[in-house]
């Protein structure tokens, strides 16, 4: 039923959106040197069991984009492929360092070539996008990263989020960051609370005060910050098959998703990477209804939490 459904996406990895079809478009028209010539090994790439797997895999497919126009290809399909399941806004979090710094892409150009293909669906779906500045480099990268995305909002950049090794690189490191973009008046995501505890997500909070959490999942261990997360209402964008595939839980049944909802916590529910994680978001919805987790009604509610914590809204329908 909820294919028919207007929805919002809100935490979606433009990345995390090559299907093996374009995959195996760009291995051909890049020229790149690999094993992986049929649809059979772009599946065999995408069945992993950890997330050391899913690593390599989503390393492999950044590494088949070589060019700024790559991005025109990449943004069309993934923007056919939403407008097909009756998504009518997103937010795709698209992350720079990887093209910009080791590729020497130029980051406007991508941008506008992101913008080409937009311009072809708009009337059929909105998009804002957020720059990831990713956690794994670091500070100063960190800053670099910043100014190119306020410097981006002719192109729908609308904010920030911060994505990458949560283990290793807490969010504390970019404080400034988070606080500077506030000020100039961009939104802000922090992924938290999937790889590391809730701690993460309440340094997420309150030092980095994010407008959304990226998974937030965690946030279950405990009691008194859940109570704090409701109070805030600062919503959590939940993503179940990615923490399923990926190992951060062990089963749908035991998700934390429940007893967030049942706690006050607001959730949106989203696909992350789809294609590396076999699902998309109309998949989700029918996922968690058939599995008994919610009910309709529940589910309509969280779905109607897109569009309300979403940065802007569906225009030009
Ligand atoms: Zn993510």
């Amino acid at each position: 039923m909820f294919a028919q459904i207007p929805k919002a996406e809100l935490h979606i990895h433009l990345e995390g959106t090559i299907s093996p079809e374009t995959l195996l478009t760009l291995i051909k028209k890049n020229k790149i040197q690999t094993e992986i010539q049929t649809l059979k090994d772009v599946e065999k790439l995408f069945s992993y069991e950890n997330f050391m797997d899913f690593l390599k895999a989503f390393i492999f497919v950044s590494n088949c984009i070589k060019t700024e126009k790559d991005f025109e290809l990449i943004t069309s399909k993934m923007l056919e492929e939403l407008v097909k399941q009756n998504i009518v806004y997103v937010e795709p979090i698209f992350s720079p360092p990887l093209f910009v710094y080791q590729k020497n892409l130029d980051y406007f150009k991508i941008l506008e070539n992101i913008n080409l293909a937009y311009e072809k669906f708009k009337n059929k779906i909105t998009m804002n996008l957020l720059i990831d500045l990713v956690r794994n480099c670091g500070e100063e990268l960190g800053f670099k990263t910043l100014e190119l995305a306020l410097k981006s909002r002719k192109f729908g950049v609308v904010g920030i989020n911060l994505g990458g090794d949560e283990s290793n690189f807490p969010a504390s490191i970019f404080e400034k960051h988070f606080l500077k973009a506030k000020n100039e008046g961009l939104k802000t995501c922090c992924h938290a609370g999937e790889w590391s505890d809730f701690e993460s997500v309440k340094t997420a909070v309150t030092k980095l005060k994010v407008d959304r959490i990226g998974h937030g999942i965690r946030s279950v261990e405990n009691e008194k910050f859940l109570d704090f997360l409701a109070e805030k209402q600062i919503p959590l964008e939940v993503c179940p098959t990615s923490n399923l595939k990926t190992q951060t839980v062990s089963s749908y049944e035991n998700h934390p998703i429940r007893k967030l909802y049942d706690k006050g916590v607001k959730i949106t529910l989203n696909s992350d990477d789809p294609t590396f994680f076999g699902s998309n978001l109309n998949n989700e919805f029918e996922i968690l209804l058939q599995k008994g987790i919610f009910n309709q009604t529940e589910l309509l509610e969280i779905l109607e939490n897109g569009f309300k914590f979403a940065f802007g809204k569906p225009e030009n329908l």
